[in-house]
């Protein structure tokens, strides 16, 4: 049995507002923020939590992180929206500089990760066409089961989660789903016609998994005369240690797709990086978006790669104390990823995954769960050692109550 948070009148107001005039699309914990530091945020009473999720990894760097908010406040004073029909400061360098980041020639800038996602099927189609030479509207695409690439209707249409597509079709057709770490399956799946294989390199929201040794160099060799895109969307900009969660396996894929941590948690802001060979097929007029690679997307995702590079080091050293840490707990039947990034499955007997982070949210430390027994824990990878210890600490107590 788990109890409620202790609310006040300020919560309570906040949460029927929401409840009355939001749609119900979420399951929100009963915390009502109001303010966010580092690796912490104060609600509405004045209590202060270890944030433990860090926006889905858009928060790689912190809340209010004192660069981001500079590079955003001296934009803001400039000019913030262009729109594309005129050129801006911003776009040129920031373009470069994200792709020398990746190691790639081109980027595409788009807003949501979602959108990253449909650019980055949209290249792979065309250059299907255009550079392969597969037959007019009939091209495929090769996906994982238990992926999650967003929300737009023609993500959904290639997800496995009934909850993510009951009652959304018709669906977008074009897509051929293979168990995920099953090269066999991989190799069998990819015919003529096929254009891209889309993967994550782990698997964020299906609870972190990682997939086996081997598998993303041997998803890289199966690619031969078709794109590997892997969606960095979530393990990409440091989350496990690398700039790329596919770089720790040496592998590098054709596209790449950017988002959450792209944005700092200020704006939000994604990306297909690419070479030239298979950007170069968009043309003026094919593709585009009214605020992708606005002025201030662009200044704040320029500090983001300046601030990559920097938290990787440390985001090994805290990945290892983190891991090694939960490989320790008890109460925990699995533990999965890389980095400052872990999913743990709770054993049953304790409680499910809803229980256990509703304990920890009233212990000061928020995350969230994923499918039944399964916890995410993702700090901002600026989180200090002491705090990593500390939320820890808490979910040890948490699993033994
Ligand atoms: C979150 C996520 C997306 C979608 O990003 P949005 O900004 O929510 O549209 C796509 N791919 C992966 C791997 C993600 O984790």
């Amino acid at each position: 049995m788990t109890l409620p948070l202790v609310r006040s009148c300020a919560t309570v107001d906040h949460e029927r507002l929401v409840a009355d005039h939001s749609a119900h699309n979420y399951a929100p914990l009963p915390v009502v923020i109001t303010r966010g530091e580092g690796a912490w945020v104060t609600d509405v009473e004045g209590r202060r939590y270890l944030d433990l999720l860090a926006g889905y990894s858009a928060l790689n760097f912190g809340h209010s992180n004192p660069r981001l908010l500079a590079a955003a406040h001296a934009q803001l004073d400039r000019v913030t929206l262009t729109s594309r029909a005129f050129g801006h400061d911003q776009l040129g360098p920031f373009c470069a500089e994200l792709a020398a980041l990746v190691g790639k020639d081109m980027v595409l800038p788009m807003n949501t990760g979602a959108e990253a996602v449909e650019s980055g099927i949209k290249v792979a189609r065309r250059w299907g066409y255009e550079v392969k030479g597969v037959a007019p509207d009939r091209a495929r695409i090769v996906v994982a089961a238990g992926n999650f690439h967003g929300r737009t209707t023609t993500v959904v249409s290639f997800s496995t989660d009934p909850e993510a597509r009951g009652g959304f079709g018709p669906f977008t057709p074009g897509f051929d789903v293979v168990p995920y770490g099953d090269l066999a399956a991989l190799e069998a799946a990819i015919g003529p016609d096929t254009v891209a294989v889309l993967l994550e390199p782990v698997q964020g929201e299906a609870g972190v998994v990682v997939p086996p040794p081997g598998y993303l160099a041997g998803v890289r060799a199966l690619c031969t005369d078709v794109l590997f895109v892997a969606d960095e969307v979530q393990s990409g900009l440091g989350r496990t240690g690398h700039v790329l969660a596919c770089e720790a396996d040496g592998v590098v894929p054709d596209v790449v797709l950017l988002g959450k941590a792209l944005g700092g948690g200020v704006v939000p802001v994604s990306a297909v990086v690419a070479d030239r060979d298979v950007l170069g097929v968009l043309r003026p007029g094919q593709h585009g978006s009214t605020f992708g690679g606005n002025p201030l997307a662009c200044a704040v995702g320029r500090e983001v790669v300046r601030l990559v590079p920097e938290v990787l080091p440390r985001t090994r050293r805290l990945g290892e104390v983190l891991h090694a840490r939960l490989r320790a707990m008890p109460g925990l039947t699995a533990v999965r990823g890389r980095g400052l990034w872990a999913g743990v499955d709770v054993h049953p007997e304790i409680g499910t995954g809803r229980e256990v982070s509703e304990r920890l949210a009233r212990a000061g430390v928020l995350t969230k769960d994923t499918h039944g027994p399964t916890l995410r824990l993702a700090p901002p990878l600026v989180i200090s050692e002491a705090d990593l210890h500390t939320a820890l600490d808490a979910l040890e107590r948490a699993l033994n109550p």
